[in-house]
This record gives structure tokens, C-alpha cells and sequence, in this order.
């Protein structure tokens, strides 16, 4: 048996696609979706996502501006930027690129973003909306990893669930999803005694950790659907959690990387987006 490999690029190009109709529809309407980046200092890494997001943005006919803050910003700077986008009726979402410099407060900040703005799900009304069940903007990377596993076709319901990590932006609301979707869920974490006891009952098995060769073949249940949204760099290249020669063989499905969750999170910003804008023509 080798893995059905649930191709991101793919499906991420088809979402992107639809995303591009909705947007032409309401640009009959005279609104231009818009979305608005705020990058701080100069990392590297959030550099090129904010580039490719904003590429996506092109593709999908979405309007985008990038604020782009040095370094040294103070809180209050930031905020006041942050304000400034909140207000601006042509911004329909707002993306505070993670991670920000240490001496700014990250919750400070993402605060400062309207719910109904908060295009990433960061937001602490959002999440609470997730746990409560209630309408709101859900957070890209957990909706890409559902949108892969609905590729599978395989039914979630009665499903046990594992998703490894815990971060509020990835692990707990892939979780808060896959049980949503009737999954019976279970989280691991750095503390988490003998990880491969939980990962070879996974039906379903969600990796978001970071680091490469966490999960191997023998870790895996046979059949299941593997879904690898960790990112590390080996020899400078990209890889996942996820030991891809060893799980093949083992399971059903599984999602690489790259061309996985990563291209699925991008899509899953510009649905949300038009989405947001989409509501706002609707009040
Ligand atoms: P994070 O905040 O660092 O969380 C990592 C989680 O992994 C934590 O909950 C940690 O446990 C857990 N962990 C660490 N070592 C472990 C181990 N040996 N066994 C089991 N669990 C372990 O990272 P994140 O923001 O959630 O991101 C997770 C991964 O997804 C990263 O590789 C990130 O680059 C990637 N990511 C990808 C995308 C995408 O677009 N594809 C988007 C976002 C993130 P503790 O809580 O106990 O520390």
C-alpha cells in the first residue's frame, strides 16, 4: 500500500480560483475586497510569507497593502497603525504578521484588530467563538488542515482525531475543528509520555510541531489520514514532521511538504477575506 498524497497545490489553486469568481462578483457591486499586511522589522521568513501572501492576493483579484513598520516601532506606534487599518472602510481584513519583535505585546496588538477584521482567527473573540460553537473567522492553517482531510473523503465522525501541538494558532484549533467535525480528539504536547502510544490510535493524524522526523512509519496506524502542517528546514531544505519515506507505506493519506498545509493556509486568507467582504456588502 502507499499514501493517496493529498496535493495542497492543487487544491489550494482550485480555492484560489473560486475565491477570484466571488471576488468579480463583487466587484459588479463595486467592492474590491482588501486585505492589509502589517509586517514589523525585517525577518526573514515573514518577509517571503507576506510576499507570497500578497502574491495570492494578485491572483485572486484582492487588493492588498503592506504596512511595513522598522524594527524599533514602539506599542503605540504600532497600535496607531493598527487603528488607522480598523478604520479604513476599504480594508476588509487585517493580518499582524507573526512573530512580532520581543519588546512589542503580541496580544496588545492583536487586540487592536477588529474582530470582524481579524482575517487569521487570532483574535480572542474568534477563538472564543470557536469554543463556543458561534459564527466567526476561523483560523487559516487549522481550516487548510480540515479542507485536506475532507479531500481525503474520508467521514470525520466517530473518527479518533490526534493532533500533535498545542499552540492557539495551529494545534488547539485543529483540534476545536476535528471535533466540531465529530472527531473524537486528542492533543499531544512537548510533555506528552510516549507519543507513538497516541499517534498509532490516530484515525486521523495531525502533526504541528516543527520538527523534522517526529512521526515516522511505525508511529502510524495503517490507513490513516496523515496530515503534516509542521515546517523545519533540513540541509535548507523544507520538510515537515512528518518522516515521508517510512509513512508512505503505511498510510492512507498524507499531505506533504511543501505543497500541503502551506499553500492551503494562503488559499484559506483569501476565502477568508472574501468572505469578510462578502458580509460587510451584505449589512
Ligand atoms: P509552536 O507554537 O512552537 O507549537 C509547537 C507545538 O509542538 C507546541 O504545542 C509544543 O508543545 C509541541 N511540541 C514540541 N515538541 C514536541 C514533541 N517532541 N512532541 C510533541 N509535541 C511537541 O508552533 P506553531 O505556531 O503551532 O506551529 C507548529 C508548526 O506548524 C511549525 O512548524 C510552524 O512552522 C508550522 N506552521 C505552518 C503553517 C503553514 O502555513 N503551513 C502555518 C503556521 C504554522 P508545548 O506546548 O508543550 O511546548
Amino acid at each position: 500500500m502507499s499514501a493517496i498524497i493529498l496535493d495542497g497545490k492543487k487544491l489550494a489553486a482550485k480555492l484560489e480560483e473560486e475565491t477570484l469568481g466571488r471576488v468579480m462578483q463583487l466587484k459588479e457591486k463595486g467592492i474590491t475586497p482588501g486585505l492589509a499586511f502589517i509586517l514589523v522589522g525585517e525577518d526573514p521568513a515573514s518577509v517571503v510569507y507576506v510576499r507570497s501572501k500578497n502574491k495570492a492576493c494578485e491572483r485572486c483579484g484582492i487588493r492588498s497593502v503592506t504596512c511595513h513598520l522598522p524594527e524599533d516601532v514602539t506599542q503605540e506606534e504600532l497600535e496607531e497603525t493598527l487603528h488607522k487599518l480598523a478604520d479604513d472602510p476599504e480594508v476588509h481584513g487585517m493580518l499582524l504578521q507573526l512573530p512580532i519583535p520581543a519588546h512589542l505585546d503580541e496580544a496588545r496588538a492583536i487586540a487592536c484588530i477588529p474582530p470582524h477584521k481579524d482575517v487569521d482567527g487570532f483574535h480572542h473573540v474568534n477563538a472564543g467563538t470557536l469554543v463556543n460553537g458561534a459564527p466567526g473567522i476561523r483560523a487559516c492553517t487549522p481550516l487548510g488542515i480540515m479542507d485536506l482531510v475532507k479531500l481525503s473523503g474520508v467521514e470525520t465522525r466517530g473518527k479518533h482525531a490526534v493532533v500533535i501541538g498545542r499552540s492557539a494558532i495551529v494545534g488547539k484549533p485543529a483540534a476545536l475543528l476535528l471535533l466540531e467535525a465529530d472527531c473524537t480528539v486528542t492533543i499531544c504536547h512537548s510533555k506528552t509520555k510516549d507519543l507513538s502510544f497516541y499517534t498509532r490510535q490516530a484515525d486521523i493524524l495531525v502533526s504541528a510541531v516543527g520538527k523534522a522526523g517526529l512521526i515516522t512509519g511505525d508511529m502510524v496506524k495503517p490507513g490513516a489520514v496523515v496530515i503534516d502542517a509542521g515546517i523545519a528546514r533540513v540541509d535548507g531544505k523544507v520538510v515537515g514532521d512528518v518522516d515521508r519515506a517510512s509513512t508512505e507505506p503505511v498510510a492512507g493519506w498524507l499531505s506533504p511538504v511543501p505543497g500541503g498545509c502551506g499553500p492551503m493556509t494562503i488559499a484559506e486568507l483569501m476565502v477568508n477575506t472574501v468572505s469578510i467582504a462578502e458580509a460587510d456588502y451584505a449589512e
